[in-house]
C-alpha cells in the first residue's frame, strides 16, 4: 500500500481513472440495478429502504438523493473504504493491473518514510504492552482489575489493551534495542528528558493499563494509559504528535464505524472503558472523545456517517460544563444533538455492569433530551426562575440550541416549553430566538456549508435554506449553463463571451466555475468525473454531483443557452437599476444634483 501523502501523477491517475469502471467498483458493495440509463441502489451511506443511490456508467459518477453524497469513482472508494487519495488511486491501480512508478522526491520519501516509522513504532509499543499484561507477573494487578471491571480477555484482545511496567526504563531499553532514537521514542512521547540529576530519559507510562488509540484506518497513533489505583492523574494520555491530534481523534470510531452506519447513530461516551464495554455489550455505535471539549474536526468527522449524536454522560460530570460548549459545537455544525444523564452518578461502564445492555439502550433512545431541553434542566438548577434577571440567563443560555433546532415543530415546542417553564409568553421567547437568529446569520452560512452534503439527510425542513435554495429564475439559468458546460466545454468559451466568467455569486457553482476555467485555460483535457479530485470543499462536491446527475437538455440546446444568458443578463439589469435608483435616492437627500441628472441619464439608458 502506498504512503499516505504519495504524489501520483495525473497521467497515471487519469489512465487509472479510465481503465476503471464506476458501477464495477460500487457494485462490490451495493446491489445495483439498471434502471433506464443509470443504476440504482440502496445506498451505502445513509440508511434507507428505499433505493435513492444513483450510479452513472455514463459520466462515472454516482449521487444519492436522499442524503446528498456524490462524487466519483475515488471519492466513492475514500468515503466508503475510509482511504486517502492516493490510497483510492493505488487499490484501483491493482485492480486494473497499472502500475504507479516510483518518482524521486528525496525530502517526501524522508518524510513518508519517518511517517512509517513513527506507526511501525506505535505498532511495536503497543505488542510489547499487550505481551506484558497477559504474561508478565508485574501485571498481575492489572490483570485482576481488568477481570473485576469485568472485561473479558477477548474483549482486551479486541481493544489490545496492554499493560506498561512499573520500572522507569524498561520501555526506553527495549526499544533502543530495536533500534529506535531517543528522539524519535521523545517525538512521539513514550519517553521523558530528565530534569534533575544526570542527563538521561525516562519513560513515560509507567504502572498503567494502556489503551491503544487508532484512526480511523485502524492504525495506533497514541496511547491512553490508566492507573490501577487511585493516584493521579488518573488517565494520562500521549501527548500531541505527528500522529496523535486529540482534536482530531475519537476513540474507537474504527471500531464503531459499521454499527454507526447501520443504526445512523452515534453514542459519545467519556472514557476508554465506557467505549469497550459498550462493545462488549454489544452496543458498537460508540466512540469516546480524548479528554478534550468536541471540536468542530471531530464533528465533521461523524457527519461523514450520521449525524444524530447522543451523548451518555455521568449526570454529576464536574466537567459538564466544559463538555456543554462541545455538544454546542457538534450542534452548531448540523449534527442533532441530544444528551443523556446516566442516573446514580454512574458512567455509563458501571451503568451497563449493573443494569445491562438492554436498560442502557432505553435511556439513551428514550431519555435522551434535546440539547435545548437539557440546557433549560441545567440552567434552572443554577438561576434563580422568579427573578427577572434569572429568567433573563436562563434564556440567553437555551436559546442558542433553540435556533439550531433543524425543524420549525421542534422549534415551536422548544419555545413553548421554555415560556412555560419560565412563565413567560411563547411570543416574548419567540421575538428573542427570532433577534438572536438573525445575530448568528454568520455561523449559519458556515453551518450551511460544512452540512451543505448532508442537509436533506432527515425528512425535517431545514432552516436558513434562504433564497439560495429558491431557484428564481436567474439561478435556474446559472444552473442550466453549468450542466451544459460540464456537459460540453465549447459552451464555456460562448458563455465568456456573452455574460463572463462569473455569471453566478453562488460559492459552489464559482469553486466550479473557477476549476473549469483553470483547467480550459491550461488546454487540459478531463473527464468531468475527473473535477471530483479538485474540489475545494465537500459542499462543492456535493453541488457538482447534484449538477452532474440531472439531465442535460436534449434538444435545441443553442436556443436553451439563448434563454439563459438572456435571463441572467436581464437580471443583471434589474441589479443595476435598483442600484442606480439607490444612488439617487441618495443624491436627493444630499441635494447633488447634478449627480442626479448623471445618474438618472445612465438610467434611461437601461430601460
Ligand atoms: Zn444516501
Amino acid at each position: 500500500m502506498i504512503g499516505l501523502n504519495r504524489y501520483i501523477p495525473d497521467e497515471i491517475v487519469e489512465q487509472i481513472r479510465a481503465s476503471s469502471d464506476i458501477v464495477d467498483i460500487v457494485s462490490d458493495y451495493v446491489r445495483l440495478k439498471k434502471q433506464g440509463r443509470n443504476y440504482v441502489g440502496l445506498c451505502p451511506f445513509h440508511n434507507e429502504k428505499t433505493p435513492s443511490f444513483m450510479v452513472s456508467q455514463e459520466k462515472q459518477i454516482y449521487r444519492c438523493f436522499g442524503c446528498g453524497e456524490g462524487g466519483n469513482i475515488f471519492s466513492f472508494l475514500m468515503k466508503r473504504g475510509n482511504l486517502s487519495f492516493p490510497e483510492a488511486v493505488a487499490v484501483l491501480a491493482e485492480r486494473s493491473g497499472i502500475s504507479i512508478p516510483e518518482e524521486d522526491d528525496p525530502e517526501r520519501d524522508a518524510r513518508a518514510k519517518k511517517t512509517e516509522q513513527a506507526y511501525k513504532l506505535n505498532e511495536l509499543v503497543k505488542d510489547f504492552y499487550q505481551y506484558v499484561l497477559k504474561n508478565h507477573d508485574i501485571a498481575r494487578g492489572a490483570r485482576s482489575y481488568l477481570e473485576q471491571r469485568g472485561v473479558t480477555p477477548e474483549t482486551a484482545d479486541k481493544f489490545q489493551i496492554g499493560f506498561a511496567p512499573p520500572s522507569w526504563d524498561s520501555q526506553i531499553n527495549f526499544l533502543k534495542k530495536k533500534g529506535y532514537s531517543v528522539e524519535i521514542l521523545e517525538q512521539m512521547g513514550f519517553i521523558l528528558a530528565k530534569t534533575k540529576g544526570a542527563p538521561g530519559y525516562y519513560d513515560r507510562f509507567r504502572n498503567r493499563i494502556m489503551f491503544p488509540v487508532w484512526n480511523i484506518q485502524g492504525k495506533v497513533v497514541g496511547f491512553g494509559g490508566r492507573v490501577l489505583d487511585d493516584s493521579l492523574p488518573k488517565y494520562l494520555n500521549s501527548p500531541e504528535t505527528p500522529l496523535f491530534n486529540k482534536g482530531h481523534l475519537l476513540y474507537g470510531i474504527n471500531k464503531a464505524l459499521e454499527s454507526i452506519r447501520r443504526l445512523d447513530q452515534v453514542i459519545i461516551v467519556e472514557g476508554y472503558m465506557d467505549v469497550i464495554s459498550c462493545h462488549q455489550a454489544g452496543i458498537e455505535n460508540v466512540v469516546a472523545s480524548l479528554g478534550t471539549a468536541f471540536t468542530p474536526e471531530q464533528g465533521k468527522l461523524l457527519l461523514r456517517y450520521t449525524r444524530q449524536v447522543v451523548f451518555a454522560y455521568d449526570a454529576d460530570t464536574a466537567g459538564v460544563n466544559a463538555a456543554m460548549r462541545g455538544w454546542q459545537v457538534l450542534d452548531d455544525i448540523g449534527c442533532r444533538v441530544r444528551v443523556v444523564s446516566i442516573p446514580e452518578g454512574k458512567d455509563p461502564d458501571d451503568y451497563i455492569r449493573n443494569h445491562g445492555p438492554e436498560q442502557f439502550l432505553l435511556l439513551v433512545n428514550e431519555r435522551a433530551l434535546s440539547l435545548s431541553d437539557y440546557k433549560t434542566d441545567r440552567a434552572l438548577e443554577k438561576y434563580d426562575i422568579y427573578t427577572l434577571e434569572g429568567k433573563f440567563k436562563i434564556a440567553s443560555e437555551v436559546i442558542p440550541s433553540i435556533i439550531n433546532l433543524s425543524n420549525e415543530i421542534e422549534k415551536d415546542e422548544a419555545i413553548m416549553k421554555l415560556a412555560k417553564r419560565l412563565h413567560l409568553s411563547p411570543d416574548a421567547i419567540r421575538a428573542e430566538v427570532e433577534k438572536n437568529a438573525r445575530k448568528s446569520r454568520n455561523s449559519w452560512g458556515k453551518r450551511d456549508k460544512i452540512t451543505g452534503l448532508r442537509d436533506n439527510k432527515t425528512n425535517f425542513a431545514q432552516p436558513a435554506k434562504s433564497q439560495k435554495e429558491e431557484k428564481d429564475a436567474r439561478s435556474k439559468a446559472e444552473e442550466t449553463l453549468l450542466i451544459m458546460i460540464l456537459e460540453d466545454k465549447s459552451v464555456f468559451s460562448k458563455i465568456k463571451g456573452e455574460v463572463g466568467v462569473h455569471f453566478s455569486s453562488n460559492q459552489e457553482y464559482l469553486n466550479i466555475i473557477n476549476l473549469l476555467a483553470e483547467m480550459i485555460e491550461n488546454g487540459l483535457d478531463y473527464q468531468p468525473a475527473a473535477l471530483f479530485d479538485r474540489m475545494p470543499d465537500e459542499a462543492s462536491a456535493g453541488v457538482l454531483s447534484e449538477l452532474m446527475a440531472k439531465e442535460t437538455p436534449a434538444d435545441n440546446k443553442v436556443k436553451i443557452i439563448q434563454d439563459c444568458l438572456k435571463t441572467i443578463r436581464e437580471d443583471e439589469i434589474r441589479k443595476k437599476r435598483e442600484d442606480l435608483l439607490r444612488q439617487m435616492e441618495e443624491a436627493d437627500r444630499n441635494r447633488d444634483q447634478n449627480l442626479r441628472n448623471k445618474l438618472l441619464l445612465e438610467y434611461s439608458k437601461l430601460i
